[in-house]
């Protein structure tokens, strides 16, 4: 059966899972709006979606800043209409031991993956709450069960698990959802610059972390975006407030 048509919004969607994502949710049939910090690097994403004869347009927004979140999701009302799905994607890392963190390391992930998907999740809901319909989806990460070195990135992971309970708890009498999606090691430049930062070529840290891994390879982003469609799809109304962990095993 045939998706009902919606308007996705994809945060962070310029690349890697995000970008895997909005071409997932554009081959579902959705039209899918790609907001990341610069348009022109949004657009590379659009084009994929249009060449595979998919709806998108690219949209150029900080998630932490509050006026540009609200000039984006009304942009995106405007040119495919009311966004009913969103997936909160846009992150950053800034890793270091915490004696070694500085005050700026710190709020940088936590503006952009929390204060970021608060303000998402706000402006968006209301579109989704007036139309009865709605589907919050955000990346969390094995991260948030603790991870040297990501003292602030993984209590942003953690705390977005708190989120997507409450926004179900909050939301669920709309007909609106909100799930967490949960990815171990995947390949893509964030986990490249963490190779970087631990001065690894990226083939061996990859086959390290596979060889960690119960299914014995990397995450891939296709992965992700299998598990954020299902979740964003019109069979999933009775699942909220869950944490899906993707990361070829057991890691909750
Ligand atoms: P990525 O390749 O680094 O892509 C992240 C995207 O987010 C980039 O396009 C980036 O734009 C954008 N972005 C950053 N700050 C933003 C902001 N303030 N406003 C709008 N967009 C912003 O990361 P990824 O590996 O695909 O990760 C995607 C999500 O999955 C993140 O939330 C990440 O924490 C999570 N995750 C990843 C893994 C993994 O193994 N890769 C594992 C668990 C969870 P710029 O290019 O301009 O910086």
């Amino acid at each position: 059966m045939a998706e009902t048509p919606r308007v996705a919004i994809v945060t962070g969607g310029a690349r890697g899972i995000g970008a895997a994502t909005a071409r997932r949710l554009a081959a579902d049939g959705r039209a899918v709006a790609v907001v990341d910090l610069k348009e022109s690097d949004a657009q590379g994403a659009v084009d994929l979606i249009t060449a595979d004869g998919g709806k998108a347009v690219a949209v150029g927004a900080d998630v932490s800043d509050a006026d540009q979140v609200a000039a984006a999701v009304s942009q995106v009302a405007e040119r495919l209409g009311p966004p009913q799905i969103l997936v909160n994607n846009a992150g950053v890392i800034r890793d270091n031991l915490l004696f070694k963190m500085s005050d700026d390391d710190w709020d940088t992930v936590m503006n952009v993956h929390l204060r970021g998907s608060f303000l998402m999740s706000r402006a968006a809901q209301e579109h989704m709450t007036s139309q009865g319909w709605g589907r919050i989806v955000s990346l969390s990460s094995t991260s948030a069960l603790g991870n040297r070195g990501q003292a602030n990135y993984s209590t942003a992971k953690a705390g977005l698990q708190g989120l997507t309970k409450t926004l179900a708890i909050e939301l669920g009498k709309f007909g609106v959802t909100a799930n967490a999606v949960a990815p171990g090691f995947i390949e893509t430049d964030m986990t490249k610059a963490t190779a970087e930062r631990v001065g690894m070529d990226f083939e061996e840290f990859k086959a390290a972390a596979a060889a960690q891994i119960p299914v014995r390879r990397a995450g891939r982003p296709e992965d992700i975006a299998a598990t954020v469609s299902f979740l964003a799809g019109e069979e999933a109304g009775f699942v909220s407030g869950q944490v899906v962990y993707v990361a070829g095993g057991p890691r909750d």
